[in-house]
């Protein structure tokens, strides 16, 4: 029998079950064709069915509105960090908020394109645990960027500002992990590797008439406007990560969509929480109004036990548990295809480790 583990990991991170077991399936053979998906041209009947179909399912589950292009992208979540001033940031203003190292890293590429920044606001002065509720806006920025889950430090935005310019959001750990309004956005990305798929697709999801703004001149890859316009097969797309992110849109179809997945992501974190939250063993890192539901980080009493308990943990089938090396402690990463029973064994063993430790 195959073995399989309970995989903690912040990204990538696991996948469903039937989703690997359908691409396994499928694999040398893709449906017949007497080929595999990654041995077929990207212009093929069979291809461009999974291109078509997977962009279809990403719209129905997200309620997106003809006002939007969907896309599918490469080079990661971090390529759009750049990206986005490239294209949009067009008077050579932008607004960010600053609510972790991934706020940084897009920050960052703003300003190596010398664009000038505003950080509206941060939540630096506590190590970024918590979400920033108050904003100082400009008036004339092109656009306002926000990471909307903070992967590392485990922080996520429960509702979202309202900005006059078009909201840009990086959504790579905790898109389709809950139900929200595309329409508040002028353009979301993800890297799929953490909730939606494999590594190797960036989703994009971008306000058409956005688009129209961006200027003239761009290196051809570099504009947003050349992959709308071919509709992401300008050149070759990423075939088998796209493939794969359909397979997981089928299965997010089939198991109650964006709404059953919200619904049993906080019945998850709860489970987790509460156990955090039951002795002082455990301690949450993170304002309680801002813990995120993807990434649960916490600490132990001490270094020495952290490396303990993620020691054991692995021993025990619970892998993945480390947290971010730039922050230390633990940090359990539980998103859409993550099972309630890896959580409940992860608690038992919490139960046991505190008692023995
Ligand atoms: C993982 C992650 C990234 C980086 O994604 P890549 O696809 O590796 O470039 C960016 N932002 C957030 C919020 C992430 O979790």
């Amino acid at each position: 029998m195959t073995k399989r583990i309970y995989n903690f990991s912040a990204g990538p991170a696991t996948l469903p079950l039937p989703v690997l077991e359908e691409a396994q399936k499928d694999f040398v053979d893709y449906k017949g064709a007497g080929m595999s998906i990654i041995e077929m041209s990207h212009r093929s009947k069979q291809y461009d069915a999974v291109h078509q179909e997977t962009k279809a399912a990403v719209k129905r589950l997200l309620n997106i509105s003809d006002e939007y292009d969907v896309l599918f992208m490469t080079g990661g979540a971090s390529t759009q960090f750049a990206f986005i001033p490239m294209n949009f940031c067009t008077n050579g203003k932008a607004d960010y908020v600053n609510t972790g190292s991934w706020s940084k890293k897009a920050i960052k590429e703003a300003k190596i394109q010398g664009k000038s920044v505003n950080v509206a606001a941060s939540s630096e002065d506590k190590n970024f645990n918590y979400i920033p509720t108050s904003f100082k806006f400009s008036d004339d920025a092109s656009y306002v960027h926000i990471t909307a889950n903070n992967t590392i430090a485990g922080t996520q935005y429960k509702t979202f500002p309202k900005t006059k310019a078009p909201l840009m959001a990086d959504m790579s750990s905790d898109i389709m992990s809950k139900t929200f309004d595309v329409d508040q956005f002028g353009l979301i990305y993800a890297g799929a590797q953490k909730n939606i798929g494999p590594a190797g697709v960036c989703l994009v999801i971008v306000k058409k008439a956005l688009l129209e703004t961006i200027p003239e001149g761009l290196p051809t890859m570099f504009s947003y406007k050349t992959h709308a316009a071919e509709d992401s097969l300008y050149n070759t797309p990423p075939v088998f990560a796209i493939y794969i992110m359909g397979l997981v849109m089928k299965w997010l179809e089939a198991n109650g969509g964006i709404a059953g997945m919200q619904k049993k992501n906080e019945e998850k974190a709860k489970i987790l929480f509460d156990r955090i939250d039951k002795s002082d063993y455990y301690k949450p890192t993170v304002a309680r109004e801002h813990r995120s539901l993807m990434n649960v980080t916490f600490r132990l009493p001490s270094e020495d036990l952290e490396k303990k308990f993620i020691t054991e943990a692995t021993a025990a089938g619970l892998s993945g548990l480390k947290g971010h090396r730039s922050v230390g402690g633990c940090r359990a990463s539980i998103y859409n295809a993550f099972p309630k029973e890896g959580i409940v064994k992860l608690v038992e063993f919490m139960d046991a480790f505190e008692k023995a430790n």
